[in-house]
């Protein structure tokens, strides 16, 4: 049986990297002897210039089909307006994540041996970690009511009439029971500890979430269930990342937290997540779409081939094949392989190698 993945490259490097994961991808498939099916779909700005809808109806549905769904990344300058009307690439991302409702982001941030030194930490503070952002992702601030009023009295300059913007969070009891039981899940099959992050002394809405997080925690009497406020995570995440298991945080906090912690591996490059919801799960790198490289060889696909090491691991329980990618690219990055965002200017010995090398070497190592 072959695997159907429904496969998104989307806009800038996007669909460079793409093709490097999908060349892994069918060199594990034959390694492993395991089939996929990959059909190419559009998402996000090449979308909107193609039918003016960053999330066509003929990609929903190819998407709601699929085993699993391999994204790439979305958006760049040529689709960035101050006109509120203006269709934007992230509704594409918003949209596919509301539509196969996938709620938990699971993001693992994993520091390969090799690269401790491109790392803005010192290689001391990076010494066993291994840690999981699990990040509510169809819920609060991102998914509220928003919107703008004009002339509003008092709001412009000099007490003038001018506009206003808002953004409404709210979170209900059943969004943080179903994240909570994700994240207590995956405490349990790793260290035992969860720090849940948020903003309770400030915040109704994670007043709730920590409520509901303690009466969760209740069902899982062997996970150590830790309360964190989001500023003082921000700052133990640099400070002392090894402490870390699993933290579990809602949309907001979780979306810059988790590039924060990107920054440990030494480069947004190198960090993959999963989208997993009840029925779909959806695989991409951490990072966007990096328009300023775009098309000129630069970029690091090693995450868009973590990405395909997760869609392995949680979609096809291909344990093996996963593991095997790891260990290949530990062996690329150890004989000194780097993309550029990797290169340590102090080990000249480095061989820096474009996008298109990098997939071929993770490849042919495996
Ligand atoms: P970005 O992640 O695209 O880039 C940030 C910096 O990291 C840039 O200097 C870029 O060159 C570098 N970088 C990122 N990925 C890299 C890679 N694989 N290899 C080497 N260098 C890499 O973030 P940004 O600049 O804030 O956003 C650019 C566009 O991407 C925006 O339109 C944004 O909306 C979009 N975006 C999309 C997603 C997504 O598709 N999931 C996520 C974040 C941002």
């Amino acid at each position: 049986m072959a695997y159907n993945i429904c496969v998104l490259p989307g806009d800038g490097i996007g669909p460079e990297i793409m093709e490097q994961g999908l060349k892994v991808l069918q060199a594990v498939g034959d390694r492993f002897n395991l089939e996929f099916s990959c059909d190419k779909h559009l998402l996000g700005g090449c979308a909107i210039d193609a039918c003016g809808d960053p999330f066509p109806e003929e990609t929903r549905v190819a998407a709601k089909a699929a085993n699993a769904v391999l994204l790439a990344a979305v958006g760049g300058p040529k689709w960035d307006s101050t006109n509120p009307d203006a269709r934007r690439p992230e509704e594409g991302l918003l949209g596919i994540r509301k539509e196969l409702d996938l709620f938990a982001n699971i993001r693992p941030i994993h520091v390969f041996p090799p690269l401790v030194d491109a790392s803005s930490l010192k290689p001391e503070s990076l010494e066993d970690v291994d840690l999981v952002i699990v990040r509510e992702a169809t819920g609060g601030l991102y998914f509220g009511a928003h919107g703008r009023e004009l002339d509003v009295p008092g709001a412009g300059s000099d007490g003038k009439p001018g506009m206003a913007a808002f953004d409404a969070l709210d979170y209900n009891e059943g969004e943080i029971e179903r994240i909570a039981r994700s994240a207590f899940q995956m405490a349990r099959s790793r260290g035992k500890r969860l720090h849940s992050v948020d903003k309770a002394n400030v915040l109704e809405t994670s007043r709730l979430w920590r409520q509901v997080m303690h009466r969760v925690g209740e069902e899982f009497p062997d996970v150590e269930l830790i309360d964190m406020l989001v500023d003082n995570a921000a700052m133990q995440l640099v400070a002392y990342p090894a402490q870390f298991d699993v933290l579990v945080t809602e949309n907001t906090f979780g979306d810059i937290l988790s590039d924060e912690a990107a920054a440990l591996t030494g480069s947004l490059g190198m960090v993959a997540s999963a989208s997993l919801g009840p029925d779909s799960s959806l695989y991409e790198p951490a990072h966007g779409s990096a328009p300023d490289i775009a098309g000129k060889g630069l970029a690091n696909p090693l995450a868009m081939i973590l990405s395909v090491e997760l869609m392995l691991r949680y979609s096809f329980e291909a344990d093996a094949a996963a593991n095997a990618i790891l260990v290949s690219i530990n062996r690329v990055l150890a004989a000194g392989y780097r993309t550029p965002d990797l290169a340590d200017t102090d080990t000249p010995a480095d061989h820096i190698i474009s996008c298109s090398s990098m997939g071929g070497l993770v490849a042919a190592n495996l």
